[in-house]
């Protein structure tokens, strides 16, 4: 009996080929996952108490969807109409096949919304050599970029899955965030961007949609979203695929009514809590200072004000 043991991250995969003769019984001793280091770059409770985000608002929402299928496009319309940022992981290995008409189609369809890497041909990073990851993030942003026209630095992991290697290779690659598939329904900022973790799939998002609005804290929170467009498609009758559509429409309902929640795009909000952090952590104690070029919104003696690029504020009681 062959066997083969694939040892991947968070438990192993048995696969099993043709028997010609008895098996013979053989314990298989499970493989411990090698750990991987995540090092804390945010610091939530730090940064969700002293600042808010833009307008002043104290929730964000990200929605971040795989592959780029054409159902993308009825997507970005829901998005659209209720005023909600989209941020889409696309795999450029699907552009060979498409005219050069057709991909200045897709520069309209996602206009408005984030273009972020999803890798080249959608592998299992993980299993690659350090020359093969480098090539399908780069050659993917890349080629994003030449779409799209604009700086490429977020990603998802096909698959949701990394390793260690991907994790040390991606800032040299100039991956700023990149998404997981690992549930954390807490509402809290990412502990580090290269390991997003997302809130919950869409196909729970009315639920999370609705404990994120309930739920009242004074600090940031984050309610962020993942998933793939085609999943909307993916039922037996059009009526299943109907009633789909209509659950993604009324999440978007459900929080465009919330008129203090900050739609955006995963770069804004990596950017927003980036600057934030530096704006601590590069400032001695009771100052905070803003070296990024995007405004900061912190609460100073019982108001919020806004920090410019360049500004200091003392924070001290
Ligand atoms: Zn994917």
């Amino acid at each position: 009996m062959k066997q083969v043991l694939i040892a991947i991250i968070g438990g192993l995969i048995l696969i099993s080929g043709s028997c010609s003769s008895a098996p013979k019984k053989k314990v298989v001793k499970p493989v411990k996952p090698k750990p991987v280091n995540v090092e804390t770059k945010i610091e939530h409770d730090k940064i969700a108490g002293l600042f808010v985000f833009p307008g002043g608002k104290l929730k964000a929402l990200v929605m971040s969807f795989d592959d780029g299928p054409d159902q993308d496009k009825r997507l970005i319309e829901i998005f659209n109409k209720y005023g909600i940022k989209g941020t889409f992981h696309l795999n450029s290995g699907k552009f060979a096949a498409k005219s050069k008409a057709s991909l200045d189609q897709l520069k309209t369809v996602y206009k408005g919304h984030e273009v972020s890497a999803h890798s080249v041909s959608h592998p299992h990073l993980e299993f690659l050599p350090a020359s093969k990851v480098s090539n399908e993030i780069l050659a993917d942003r890349e080629k994003l970029e030449k779409v799209f026209g604009y700086p490429i630095h977020g990603m998802s992991y096909p698959f949701g899955t990394y390793n260690q290697l991907v994790l040390d290779l991606l800032p040299s690659l100039g991956i700023v965030y990149s998404r997981t598939v690992t549930i954390d329904a807490s509402f809290r900022l990412p502990k580090n961007l290269l390991v997003w973790n997302p809130t919950c799939h869409s196909g729970t998002g009315e639920y999370w949609a609705k404990k994120f609005i309930e739920t009242k804290k004074d600090e940031m929170m984050l309610l962020f979203i993942w998933g793939h467009a085609w999943e909307f498609d993916n039922a037996a009758t059009d009526s299943a695929k109907e009633k789909n559509w209509t659950a993604i429409e009324n999440i978007c309902a459900l929080l465009a009514k919330e008129k203090d929640i900050w739609p955006a795009a995963a770069m804004e909000i990596a950017d927003y809590i980036t600057a934030a952090q530096d704006a601590i952590e590069k400032s001695p104690e009771g100052i905070i200072s803003n070296s990024s070029p995007i405004v900061l919104w912190v609460r100073s003696k019982g108001k919020i004000v806004q920090l410019k690029p360049g500004q200091v504020l003392s924070v001290s009681k």
